[in-house]
């Protein structure tokens, strides 16, 4: 297969772990006889440097014409970066916003596996760490309370604050159907995410969401209330395959669940549209505190260039050799410092040796 990608190394740590994925990509293509063209594009506040502005029509039209899109991470320190002084239109993180309308991106896919290698830093009780989790939150990302009309106005002389919470059942329906695909590459669960003892949205959500399920048969649909899915999430998350649920549930939902791997450096995401382009980024920020040292983990990108083989490319086989070469790797006690626990007294290695690493044990 041929596969076109455009890179955004993007800000802070960007460009070291974006490195570091596109060899691994490069080492993939090698062994299974696959080509690969990557081109890097600028955004965020490289492009602000660069171009005053956070994302041009060239960046976009170069992503429109990649057959998938890896980046690494957008921003700066917000106390000290000059990026921060400017109208939040022209701030790096606009950049991200308007690449993810440019791109039509409605589906964001976080997953949150818990390495057996790495359970010591998981946060929850030993006899839950111990039965480990492999989820994947899927959030709408283009509706909801975030896109919704609001406005705040002086009624009887009082401040009053208004958001609207709108979605179309075709919104629901495009999702759900992400879900339900994703899901049958995994272990063919869903939990459908809401709130319907309360809101109309959510009442509609289920609705959609059960006449989607008529389509998959092969997979199990289950119901959860949302406040519901946040104290299940720290109880037993191993009982989850797919999390589907709204924009802000989804905000929510997802940050709880990478907290609970505890190793920020290690959980990939990918952005959808209704074709198999995606985004695919870490979901951690530009670390500016440690860019430039040569110290961060790339493993987070590395996983989201086999999320990319996956779910843009379906190379099941190409992504599991990735997915592997990490695990292996991580067995073998190789860590960057961030994986390095109190008490462990072994040595870290650095971004790129941590990328050698891996490229060395694909097969
Ligand atoms: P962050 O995720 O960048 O960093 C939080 C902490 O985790 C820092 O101590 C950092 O050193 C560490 N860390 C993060 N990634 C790491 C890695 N791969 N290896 C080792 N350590 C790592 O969050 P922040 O400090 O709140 O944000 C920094 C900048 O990133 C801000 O400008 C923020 O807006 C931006 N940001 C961008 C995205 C994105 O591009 N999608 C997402 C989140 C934050």
């Amino acid at each position: 297969m041929d596969m076109k990608i455009v890179c955004i190394p993007g800000d802070g740590i960007g460009p070291e772990i974006v490195s570091q994925a596109k060899l691994v990509l490069e080492r993939v293509a090698e062994i299974y006889g696959h080509s690969v063209e990557t081109k890097d594009v600028l955004m965020g506040g490289a492009s602000i440097d660069e171009y005053g502005i956070p994302l041009t029509d060239e960046t976009i039209a170069a992503c429109k014409s990649a057959d998938a899109v890896l980046m690494g991470s957008i921003g700066g320190d917000a106390a000290t970066s000059p990026w921060y002084k400017l109208p939040p239109d022209k701030r790096p993180e606009a950049g991200l916003l308007g690449i993810r309308k440019a791109l039509g991106l409605f589906a964001n896919l976080r997953p949150a596996y818990l390495y057996p290698e790495l359970k010591s830093a998981c946060p929850l009780k030993e006899e839950t760490c111990v039965k480990g989790f492999d989820l994947l939150i899927m959030r709408e990302l283009t509706g909801g309370l975030y896109f919704g009309a609001r406005k705040t106005e002086q009624i009887d002389g009082k401040r009053v604050a208004t958001d609207t919470l709108v979605y179309s059942e075709d919104e629901i329906r495009r999702i759900a159907i992400k879900a339900f695909d994703v899901a049958r590459k995994r272990r063919r669960l869903v939990t459908s995410v809401d709130k319907a003892n309360v809101l109309d949205s959510s009442r509609l959500w289920r609705a959609v969401v059960e006449e989607v399920a008529r389509d998959y048969q092969d997979v199990e649909l289950k119901h959860m209330l949302v406040d519901n899915c946040a104290m299940q999430l720290v109880r037993d998350p191993s009982q989850f395959d797919v999390v589907l649920t709204e924009n802000m549930f989804g905000d929510i939902l997802s940050d709880e669940a990478s907290m609970i791997t505890g190793s920020i450096g290690m959980l990939p995401s990918a952005s959808l549209n209704e074709t198999s382009f995606g985004l695919y980024e870490p979901s951690h920020g530009s670390a500016p505190d440690i860019a430039g040292k040569d110290i961060a983990n790339p493993i987070a990108t590395i996983l989201s260039a086999a999320m990319m083989l996956r779910y843009s490319f379906s190379l099941e086989k190409e992504a599991d050799a990735i997915e592997k070469a990490v695990q292996d790797t991580l067995r073998d006690g190789v860590r960057t410092g961030d994986l390095i626990l109190p008490g462990d007294t072994r040595k870290s290695v650095g971004c790129r040796a941590m990328g050698m690493e891996i490229v060395s044990r694909i097969a």
